[in-house]
């Protein structure tokens, strides 16, 4: 097995999840004790967060690059960035690196087109709605991104920076979702990508029945095939 490079802390909330999918993973594939071979290195989000708020995006990458080549010194094999907004700066990184870099879009398309669906909603922060890092590669693959309307979006972004990102998960944004959800549908969607990592902690398949694409789980458990079969 080899090792996983895991960037987190972005937030801590979603790592938590990407490191108990992980090692739930390698113990249902390789049973008994097994468990995953792997490094995190954990930003402080209150420092990322506020550069991605004034729009220091390049500040940003340097920061994501060092922790990258100290995972990389450290002998992890992968990277994998665990958050989906700071894919925005993933090309930088892997340029910087000398080991894979496993992009959260790619898993999470991959995953999309072997379920044969074409028109896909994206929820996420509104950098990740908005921008054209997230949105383009998916479009690269052949799908139709449909985002919801603005003032959605910030309703969205809102909900993500003020709740998910500190563990508050609340009934009343759980039924902002649903609503936007379902709008969604209304126009076209044949399934929604919850392109943040805290947005599985509020909204489940269970919750709606438009099919759901966690990119937390995906990212993670394609993580782990990586890792096993290299
Ligand atoms: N984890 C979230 C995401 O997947 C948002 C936090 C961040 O800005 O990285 O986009």
């Amino acid at each position: 097995m080899k090792t996983l490079g895991l960037i987190g802390g972005m937030s801590y909330e979603s790592s938590l999840e990407y490191y108990r999918i992980i090692n739930e993973t390698v113990k249902e594939l390789l049973g008994g004790l097994h468990s995953a071979k792997s490094l995190m290195y954990s930003f402080d989000f209150a420092e990322i967060e506020s550069l991605q708020h004034q729009g220091k995006w390049q500040e940003l990458a340097k920061k994501v690059v060092v922790a990258a080549q100290k995972l990389e010194k450290g002998g992890a094999d992968l990277i994998v960035i665990c958050t989906n907004t700071v894919h925005k700066v993933a090309d930088e990184v892997q340029r910087s690196i000398n080991i894979p870099l496993l992009q959260i879009v790619d898993a999470t398309a991959e995953k999309i087109k072997k379920q044969g669906l074409q028109k896909i909603g994206l929820l996420g922060t509104k950098f990740t709605m908005e921008e054209d890092f997230y949105k383009g590669k998916l479009t690269k693959y052949g799908l139709e991104v449909i985002i919801p309307e603005e003032k959605e979006r910030q309703v969205v972004h809102d909900i993500i920076y003020k709740e998910l990102v500190i563990g508050e998960i609340k009934e009343k944004s759980k039924a902002v979702f649903i609503e936007i959800i379902g709008q969604l549908k209304t126009r076209g969607a044949q399934g929604v990508i919850l392109g943040c990592t805290e947005i599985p902690l509020l909204i489940k398949q269970e919750d709606v029945d438009l099919p759901l694409f966690d990119t937390t789980a995906i990212h993670a458990r394609s993580a782990v095939k990586y890792v096993l079969k290299t």
